[in-house]
C-alpha cells in the first residue's frame, strides 16, 4: 500500500488515496465520483536529497562551481 496523489479533471478536486498499485484504475474522485483522474507526482521530488553538496569547506566539483585547476604540471614540463 502506498499513497498516491490525484487530481480530478472533472471537478478539479485534488486528493490523496492509499491503495495498492494494482488498484490504481479503481480510484475515483471522492467528491464527484468521477474517474477522469490525473496522477500528481510532485511528492517524489521531496525524497530526492542532494546530500553530496552539503557543507561549504573545500573546493567541490558540481553545478555552479568549476573544478580545481592545478597551478602547474611539473611532471609534464620535465618529461616533455
Ligand atoms: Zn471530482
Amino acid at each position: 500500500m502506498a499513497y498516491y496523489d490525484f487530481k480530478c479533471e472533472s471537478c478539479g478536486h485534488s486528493f490523496e488515496v492509499k491503495t495498492s498499485p494494482h488498484d490504481l484504475d479503481k480510484v475515483q474522485c471522492p467528491q464527484c465520483e468521477g474517474k477522469s483522474l490525473k496522477r500528481i507526482y510532485g511528492h517524489f521530488g521531496m525524497f530526492v536529497r542532494m546530500g553530496k553538496y552539503s557543507g561549504t569547506s573545500g573546493p567541490r566539483q558540481g553545478p555552479g562551481s568549476e573544478p580545481p585547476v592545478p597551478p602547474a604540471c611539473l611532471d609534464c614540463s620535465r618529461s616533455g
